[in-house]
């Protein structure tokens, strides 16, 4: 038996190190993901939870420990292009129970729960399944049937993880041509007001969510299935500012869902009304003075920037739901935008960036700039990047 109670009101906990009787996922582990995949009715057996590998109660209190969530879904009316939005929503229910926080999307999962919850009983993965489960189908009676599964034994993580990555490339993948210019509504989100309660995430044809989960298509889908949630549509308005891509209906609405905190996004833009940011981010831009120039960085980068500060730093300064000029949180498929911060002069005002990234996004960043932009295989700190674009003509 467990008394854990679960509702919205627990949406903005956090669980601190010292605190947690076991974390899933998260910066200390490798392999972790979770995701959800409509099926035909007749595949999924309805209610059905299993854990394959070791529960809660089997680790030793202080664990991290590898997590795959694979959830089916089957109804008359569910479609996959409503995956994504969906796998969200895990974020959303995981957060209502009381001491434990989700945090992060797709492979960068990171839960936390509180010793506190553990000993009232929060010892099975089994609990959260069964929450989920009654969550999910309570609120979005479209799912006919629904099926969860947590496997945190390692080698099974491990073996799951390549498809699941696929899945996540073939839905960036669609987006891909798709203009702002091409479509008449842009969609919103404010899933992240429980952590950061003026923010608004804005989804247009090149700008994907920052938590890198929501893109233009999956906006639609959630409006199409629930439209009095989280997401909603909003008419694409003039344009008011050519350069700087800002919209007076966006901006509307903007001022509106942020209860007057924030009264305009230049969408493309981290130097002038620059998006918010809530703490889901997948990259962080920041704004490098020394060199005019920005710094890129993921949450998987471990280690200092250039500028001396980790993105656990960084993302410090560019969350909490405030316009904050010079930081942008990003989906790293903003990165293959043609829209990529043009605002600012997109990757001719990049001046670093991890490998890794660059490597992401080569096919975006102009032939011409990419050897100019440094790397942490090229320059160590603020010095030696100065030195560097100096080298390249950039200063
Ligand atoms: Fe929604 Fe933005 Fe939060 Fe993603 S980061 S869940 S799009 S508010
Ligand atoms: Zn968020």
């Amino acid at each position: 038996m467990y008394v854990i109670d679960v509702g919205p009101q627990y949406e903005g906990e956090r669980v601190r190190k010292g605190d947690f009787q076991v974390e899933f996922g998260g910066p200390d582990v490798n392999r972790k993901a979770e995701l959800v995949t409509v099926k035909a009715m007749d595949e999924v057996e309805h209610d059905r939870i299993t854990i394959t590998g070791k529960d809660i109660k089997d680790f030793p209190e202080g664990s991290s420990i590898p997590l795959f969530i694979r959830i089916d879904m089957a109804g008359e009316l569910l479609e996959r292009d409503l995956e994504a939005v969906l796998e969200r929503r895990i974020h959303q229910y995981i957060n209502y129970i009381e001491g434990i926080f989700h945090m992060g999307q797709r492979s960068e999962i990171w839960i936390r729960m509180h010793k506190n919850s553990f000993k009232k009983g929060l010892d099975s993965l089994e609990h959260i399944g069964r929450i989920l489960i009654d969550l999910f189908t309570a609120e979005l009676p479209v799912i006919e049937k629904m099926s969860v599964e947590f496997i945190t034994d390692p080698a099974k993580v491990e073996a799951l993880l390549p498809a699941a990555l696929t899945v996540y490339k073939e839905r960036d993948e669609k987006v891909k041509g798709l203009r702002d210019e091409d479509v008449e509504e842009f969609y919103g989100c404010v899933l992240c007001q429980s952590f950061a309660p003026t923010h608004v995430c804005i989804i247009t044809a090149e700008r994907v969510s920052l938590c890198g989960a929501i893109n233009w298509f999956d906006g639609r889908a959630a409006v199409k299935v629930d439209p009095e949630g989280a997401q909603f549509a909003i008419p694409k308005g003039n344009l008011i500012d050519a350069e700087g891509f800002s919209y007076d209906t966006v901006n509307q609405v903007v001022a509106e869902r942020s209860m007057g905190e924030t009264t305009r996004f230049n969408l493309h833009s981290a130097l002038s009304y620059p998006h918010t940011s809530c703490g889901c981010f997948e990259g962080i831009v920041f704004y490098i003075p020394e060199v005019d120039g920005f710094g890129i960085v993921n949450r998987d980068f471990v280690g200092a920037t250039v500028i001396g500060d980790p993105f656990s730093t960084l993302a410090g300064m560019a969350s909490g739901g405030k316009q904050n000029e010079g930081y942008v949180g990003i989906g790293v498929q903003y990165l293959m935008s043609p829209k990529f911060l043009i605002t600012d002069g997109g990757y001719n005002r990049v001046a670093w960036m991890p490998a890794n990234l660059k490597e992401i996004a080569k096919e975006n960043i102009p032939a011409e700039m990419f050897d100019k932009i440094a790397t942490e295989k090229d320059v160590q700190n603020l010095d030696e990047l100065v030195a560097f674009m100096q080298n390249a003509g950039r200063l």
